[in-house]
């Protein structure tokens, strides 16, 4: 067994690794996992054959002879942006594509993770929250260990691509008269009364799988660390992973940095940013979260307390962007790069612009931009905002006639 604790964050309460728990039972802290470094050899990550997820299980709380629930997720690519990058006068952007993993967004890296533990547990079946892309990765991963599965969305609040994915491969899928951070706090209760197994991001193990964001970006980039690191904020758990990864990697003397870690959310549903920007300890959540970006559309961010951390002591920055500069950002990953987004996974390009309008952000810094989710999960607003398909006779001189 490699050798790690689940710690709690804030009082350093540890629990045992076969026993469920999500949050601390004596003061309420996040837990993590925390890991005997000195005992990692970086050569089992630097140097590890294959690719993905598990190709850096050096550093995941499993032993060797774990047989994960893998579907092949992770090893996304990284892209150089240079036309996106001339356009906001940046010279070295990158845009790493989440969307791409197996389900369509970056939860398949921790879900790999989460199911993996859940069979290690024999629990009798796995459940969440979601606002989309946590269930239909949840779904695939519960199909493919052949678990029951059960997911709680709020009612008319989520992407029809996103539901798809669920019904289809097989979830329970519960549509709650409420909102997400509602659905959350329902399926809590109901994990620790049924004995399933909860997989939202307030579990330490799903943050482990998508640390691994940390590790193929850094690995592209010639084991180097980028200056600043950009992705959308929800409920917080991608961006405290992501740090939590870099951290690691200078720990063991991979990377010498960390990057500003910054996390964009939508006007509508920003407790972070205002947490961030009046240095609040913590976050005043936001009853009513309204956004068109449904996968960042929560009021009430689980993580807060990681994620705070994470972009206070990088000297990072969090800003919140309209749904207009969301879909704009959209328009131009999709036309300018050729990477089709999700309106949430936008957000960080979007704040990115509005960073460098306000000179927050350096011409010569190194970024790298997260997209989260593809952009086949919510087509919705695309085909609101582009010019609809003309209709034409089966006829060259008339189709000539219409082409611009
Ligand atoms: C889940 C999700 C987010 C938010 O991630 P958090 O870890 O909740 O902050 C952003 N974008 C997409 C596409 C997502 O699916
Ligand atoms: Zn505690």
């Amino acid at each position: 067994m490699r050798d790690y604790d689940v710690e709690c964050i804030r009082c350093g309460a540890r629990y045992a690794k076969d026993e469920i728990v999500y949050t601390c039972r004596a003061c309420g802290g996040l837990l993590d996992i925390k890991y005997d470094y000195a005992h990692v050899d970086s050569d089992k990550i630097v140097k590890a054959p294959g690719e993905g997820v598990w190709k850096y299980r050096a550093l995941l709380p499993f032993g060797a002879e774990t047989v994960p629930v893998t579907i092949q997720e992770g090893n996304t690519p990284l892209y150089r942006c240079d036309r996106l990058g001339e356009a906001l006068g940046l010279r070295d952007l990158w845009v790493k594509h989440e969307g791409l993993n197996p389900s369509g967004s970056f939860k398949d890296r921790g879900m790999t993770v989460g199911v993996t533990k859940a069979v290690e547990l024999g629990v009798k079946g796995v459940a969440c929250a979601s606002t989309g892309n946590t269930s239909a990765s949840l779904a695939i991963f519960a199909a493919k260990a052949g678990i029951p599965c059960y997911v709680l969305l709020p009612k008319g609040k989520v992407a029809l691509g996103k539901v798809a994915q669920a019904m289809m491969h097989g979830a329970q899928v519960f549509s709650l008269l409420g909102n997400f951070d509602d659905a959350l706090r329902v399926v809590r209760v109901l994990c620790e009364e049924e004995s399933l197994y909860l997989l939202n991001s307030v579990n330490p193990y799903r943050l482990e799988g998508q640390k691994t964001i940390a590790f193929e970006a850094a690995e592209k980039l010639g084991w180097q660390a980028p200056d600043r690191l950009i992705l959308p904020v929800g409920n917080a758990g991608n961006i405290s992973a992501i740090f939590k990864g870099f951290q690691e990697l200078k720990t063991l003397g991979i990377t010498d940095t960390i990057p500003m870690m910054t996390g964009i959310q939508a006007v509508g549903a920003k407790p972070i940013v205002n947490a961030f920007k009046t240095g609040a300890p913590e976050i005043t959540p936001e009853p009513k979260p309204e956004t068109i970006a449904s996968a960042i559309r929560i009021g009430n961010p689980v993580n807060a307390e990681k994620a705070l951390h994470a972009i206070r002591s990088t000297g990072g920055l969090s800003e919140s962007v309209t749904d207009d500069e969301i879909t704009h950002a959209q328009l131009e990953l999709a036309r300018m790069e050729g990477i089709g987004v999700e309106p949430a996974s936008a957000a960080s390009l979007a704040g990115l612009k509005k960073l460098v309008e306000q000179g927050e952000i350096q011409p010569d810094e190194r970024i790298v931009c997260i997209t989260t989710g593809h952009l086949l999960k919510d087509p919705e607003r695309v085909i609101e905002i582009c010019e609809a398909p003309k209709e034409v006779e089966a006829d060259v001189a008339a189709l000539r006639e219409l082409m611009k």
